[in-house]
């Protein structure tokens, strides 16, 4: 990349956008009250609310990551395919959001390995990008990386470096950093600022839902400067799909968190795909394959 053309010299991307590609059914907070197993008997509502997405995406002239869960490949392979038509970066999100956390080393090999191939052999593209369901790639799992690499992924962005009940590791580094030595993988932690000698994320998730607009900005903003490598923003497409089926037997805690600002979603998403020149994580951090 450079001025050879005659054009002026490639800015570091600093944005990267990325989604975690999986149903409103799936996340973590629901999975006490829906097993896997019950999983195929609740409507698909994940490709319609991806391609919402890849709609305001193109209105704002931004690519992004999908992080896509294999179990989601499998039943809608079309939507897998136009992620990639449409100039997007696939990578996976594990087969069925298990957390690495609670996968043994060989249990794990086997899961990334699969969804792997299994992306790889829908779209005819190289997968190099793993997130971790739940952001569970921490202390406990220090094998982790080695097996991803072990098994062709180039980078993961797994690390959501704060404290918080479900997920995190405030001791976890948020910058972009090789997890092996002598080896070129990347982790690249979501996005997160300290500030008043606290950490705070900007990444997404409920926190972004809950906040002013002009507040997130302001943080993305300071991430972007803060952080050597990319400011890595995400959401999922269920947050796009206010009209979701409401599931009641989940617990307050979790129905307030999941339910919360959904209406007001795709304006404050608009703002920020406005505000700022995203793009995909794999040209951000420089790994993109060649064709
Ligand atoms: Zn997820």
């Amino acid at each position: 990349m450079g001025a050879s053309n005659g054009t002026a010299a490639t800015v570091q991307q600093k944005f990267a956008l990325s989604v975690d590609v999986e149903d409103y059914f799936q996340v973590w907070a629901f999975s006490d009250v829906i097993a896997r197993s019950a999983w195929d008997g609740f409507p698909l509502r994940v490709g319609a609310s991806t391609r919402r997405c890849l709609d305001l995406f193109d209105a704002h002239q931004a690519k992004a990551t999908f992080f896509t869960l294999g179990w989601v490949a499998e039943r809608d392979p079309g939507l897998v395919r136009e992620i990639v038509a449409r100039g997007h970066e696939l990578a996976s999100h594990g087969y069925d959001h298990t957390k690495v956390n609670q996968q043994s080393r060989a249990a794990f090999r086997e899961d990334a390995g699969k969804t792997k191939q299994l992306l790889e052999d829908i779209s005819g593209v190289a997968v190099i990008g793993y997130r971790a369901a739940g952001f569970s790639i921490d202390r406990s799992t220090p094998w982790a990386y080695e097996v991803l690499a072990e098994i062709g992924h180039r980078y993961s962005s797994s690390s959501h470096p704060i404290a918080h009940d479900h997920y995190g590791d405030p001791a976890a580094r948020r910058i972009c950093y090789r997890p092996i030595d002598g080896a070129g993988f990347v982790e690249a932690p979501v996005a997160t600022v300290d500030m008043f000698g606290k950490r705070i994320s900007c990444a997404g998730g409920g926190r972004f839902r809950a906040s002013p607009l002009a507040l997130s900005k302001a943080l993305m903003k300071r991430a972007a400067a803060s952080l050597e490598g990319p400011a890595i923003f995400y959401f999922h497409p269920w947050e796009v799909d206010p009209d979701q089926p409401r599931i009641r037997r989940a617990s307050l805690k979790s129905k307030l968190r999941h339910y919360l600002n959904l209406r007001a979603m795709p304006r404050k998403l608009a703002g920020m795909l406005s505000a700022f020149h995203w793009g995909r994580i794999d040209d951000a951090l420089d790994l993109r394959t060649p064709i």
